[in-house]
């Protein structure tokens, strides 16, 4: 049986090339430092999984920034305002890359970025082609021809990875009307076909085609171009080996579709939906080769042999060995490198670390269950020994299974997910405590997280600060905040987060079932990279982990000082999660955390308290027909969070970058007494989904963009706010900045608070 991965993570194992490129990006190594720098991570990454018995090792799964932006630069869709980049002297095709990736700016050039957008539900953003009505296309960068011909060299055949052109066309983006992109798939093939020859010419096998669309909805005619494409190219290359690769989700719909497909091998995600296979070996035709996507490129759990072999052995008796493929679910790309890294056992203990697997480990997992479903199985029965004890550890060890927590989740009334009353009573008792003027004025949570903040925090990490300095450091800022927003006369004031590091970093390292790694870093988009926290366990709250924070900076004001927690929905989003319980039941028990710190908090005098849901609308699933699903248990989960506080406590929600127009239901579900949202950049724009729906709820709609030191004055926001005030009743409107500040400078933040104060103050007058 052929053993195969999708793609292997490119930023090195210790983040080699996010260091080299800003490296470059900054001037301080040069082209050559670079190219060389990619060249070692591609080998290392090679002969890793040479050496590991990979069989068709993946090439061109390596990018220097993103690998639609690659398939851009290789079909020349290079949008015109670059040209001038070209013609500079002395730029090469990979400045005119990262020029597409990042802008360019220089002397008389101020060129934008393109566009940047998730890649399906992952945290990873790829760059958005743009596409013009008469679009041409030729083959520009070879890339994907020079990395075979470079693995080659090193005695490598490998399996080119190539995005499929019908999925390179629906993630882009037309750039005027009048057209649909598909419509260009006639005048794009021919590049597809010029790289087939190519590849063919220097003699590669297989070539793996990614088209991850054929697992989403799609309509008919869509469905259409699929057939005539793959048609073409099977006409065109009869000899060529074509994995057509699906991941992310099941085909559903479209099985019939998929393996109907002239291709040599269909590849399909087991991990997301293990279910499908039952109805593609019933619906393979004789020719078909199936290559099982089995372990889980977006998790970091060890595979489950046992149930592993299971599938194997089903689609062996119903097809034959000969036409199975053992592969990952999807490209490693979404995993964390090495676990073999992570040394620190005070924190990822040895036993938790028996039931991890990064994509170093993930590939030697795929080599070893084709081994396992093999005839020679003598060298791999320790393996399968060792992996059936990590599993059953992991059933019953008492690290993750915490009885009271489950009991908790069980016993959840309906009366724990709603509040006393309704909004409009819990309104009038809120404002008889509150006191509140018109347009109240707010901000977001954080404030600058300066220089020296974030050296505090190294230092104290390092041991050079003592918890007390560290502390009393902390206290200042904080103090110093307080006292500022005072004076500038903002209603709600906020402590300013400056002990947190990051938004749910600080939550995960609080509570009990998380745990944390050194190097379990994973690409968000160029040189960028998270280390998301791992749910490992039930979910408590050993102790209260903000009041301290937020009854301090209540003691230095009359003001109203504003408590700051993340969602349950958020912690769960941006964490690598449990596979052995559903999400919803994860999110319960992060949701019971939280509920437990509101009523701490309104225990200890905080009278509004915010809990922010950023990352609500990302975790919708890709199929509509889930969307429903998730949206009841997400939404009950922040209720249960919201709901343990009496009708006078305020709870305040806030998202940023969302577009609300088909889940305003369920943000109204939500019925959080305020909600502030992003609306700066799209002039209020996002507020339409609010007005239409009539929602009810008091609404912040972001009066500043924060994502850019410009400094907006204070007519600007008036502007602003009339327009909001022109479709939303004045007492239904709260006036504060896009999003948290903690990426800004103080200097930019003072005086753009001020005139933000001074905004909703001239609004005031003139009711
Ligand atoms: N309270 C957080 C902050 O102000 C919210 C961040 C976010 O929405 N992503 O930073
Ligand atoms: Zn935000």
């Amino acid at each position: 049986m052929q053993t195969h991965i999708l793609g292997y993570p490119r930023i090195g194992s210790r983040r080699e090339l996010k260091r080299a490129c800003e490296s470059y990006w900054n001037e301080k190594i040069t082209l050559k430092e670079l190219v060389l720098a990619a060249k070692e991570i591609r080998e290392h990454n090679w002969k890793l999984q040479k050496d590991a018995g990979i069989d068709l090792v993946p090439s061109n799964d390596f990018s220097y920034y993103d690998q639609v932006l690659d398939m851009a630069l290789t079909v020349n869709a290079i949008p015109d305002r670059y040209h001038d980049v070209i013609l500079k002297e002395g730029k090469t095709e990979l400045d005119l890359y990262f020029a597409m990736a990042r802008g360019f700016q220089q002397n008389d050039l101020d060129i934008t970025a393109m566009e940047m957008t998730k890649w399906f539900d992952t945290n990873y953003h790829y760059i958005v082609p743009e596409f013009t009505k008469d679009q041409q296309f030729k083959l520009f960068s070879t890339k994907i021809i020079d990395e075979f011909k470079e693995a080659k060299s090193i005695g490598i055949t490998t399996k080119p990875v190539i995005l499929g052109p019908v999925s390179f066309l629906l993630l882009g983006k037309e750039k005027e009307e009048g057209f649909n992109r598909l419509e260009l798939i006639d005048n794009l093939l021919p590049v597809y076909f010029e790289l087939f020859s190519q590849l063919s010419e220097q003699e590669a096998q297989w070539i793996q085609v990614d088209e991850p669309f054929l697992a989403l909805d799609i309509d008919a005619h869509t469905q259409e171009i699929y057939k005539k494409v793959y048609a073409e190219i099977s006409k065109k290359f009869p000899k060529l080996k074509i994995l057509l690769a699906t991941y992310f989700e099941g085909l559903k719909g479209n099985t019939e579709l998929a393996v109907s497909l002239p291709v040599t091998a269909l590849h399909v995600d087991l991990v997301r939906a293990p279910e499908q296979l039952s109805e593609v070996l019933d619906k393979i035709p004789d020719n078909l080769t199936l290559s099982l996507g089995l372990v889980d490129g977006r998790n970091i759990w060890k595979n489950n042999f046992i149930a592993s072999l299971e599938q194997i052995k089903k689609a062996i008796e119903a097809i034959g060995q000969e036409r199975v493929m053992i592969a990952t679910s999807c490209s490693l790309l979404h995993s964390p490198c090495d676990l073999s890294l992570e040394t620190k056992e005070d924190t990822l203990t040895p036993i938790i670390k028996s039931w991890l697997a990064f994509a170093k480990q993930k590939v030697t997992e795929v080599v070893t269950l084709s081994k396992l479903s093999g005839e020679d199985k003598a060298d791999v029965i320790e393996a399968l020994q060792a992996n059936t004890q990590a599993q059953e550890s992991k059933l019953t060890s008492a690290l993750i299974h915490n009885t009271a927590v489950k009991d908790r989740v069980n016993n959840i009334k309906e009366s724990d997910t709603h509040r006393d009353h309704e909004f409009a009573a819990r309104k009038a008792t809120q404002q008889s405590v509150l006191n509140l003027p018109l347009y109240p004025t707010t901000t977001i949570g954080s404030f600058p997280q300066t220089k020296e903040v974030r050296s505090w925090r190294a230092k104290f990490k390092k041991g050079e600060l003592s918890e007390k300095e560290y502390n009393d450091l902390l206290a200042e800022e904080t103090a110093q905040s307080i006292e500022w927003q005072e004076k500038i006369g903002l209603d709600v004031l906020v402590h300013g987060e400056f002990e947190r590091n990051d938004m749910v970093e600080y939550f995960g390292e609080k509570l009990n079932g998380f745990v944390f790694t050194q190097n379990g870093w994973v690409q968000s988009y160029g040189s960028r990279c998270v280390k998301p926290p791992i749910i490992y366990g039930d979910v408590s709250r050993p102790e209260a982990m903000t009041v301290k924070w937020s009854t301090y900076a209540q003691s230095l004001t009359d003001k109203l000082v504003k408590g700051m927690l993340t969602g349950p929905v958020t912690i769960l989003q941006w964490s690598f999660v449990r596979n052995d319980q559903s999400r919803s039941a994860t999110c319960n028990q992060i949701a019971l955390a939280i509920r437990d710190e509101v009523v701490d908090l309104e225990e200890a005098g905080i009278k509004v308290i915010q809990i922010d849901e950023p990352a609500i609308r990302e975790g919708l699933p890709l199929r509509k027909s889930d969307w429903q699903a998730y949206l009841e248990w997400a939404v009950r989960a922040f209720r249960i969070a919201a709901s343990g506080v009496s009708d006078a406590t305020q709870i305040h929600t806030h998202m940023c970058y969302s577009e609300f127009n088909d889940i305003i239901e369920s943000i109204a579900a939500m019925d959080a007494d305020v909600i502030t949202i992003e609306c700066s950049r799209s002039q209020m724009e996002l507020l339409d989904a609010f007005v239409q729906f009539n929602y009810p709820n008091d609404i912040g709609p972001g009066v500043y963009d924060i994502h850019s030191p410009r400094v907006p004055s204070r007519l600007e926001m008036e502007e602003l706010l009339e327009k909001a005030k022109a479709v939303l009743p004045e007492d239904q409107l709260w006036v504060n900045p896009d999003c948290g500040l903690k990426t800004r400078g103080w200097e930019e933040t003072r005086k753009a608070l001020v005139e933000m104060v001074s905004a909703a103050k001239s609004m005031r007058e003139s009711v």
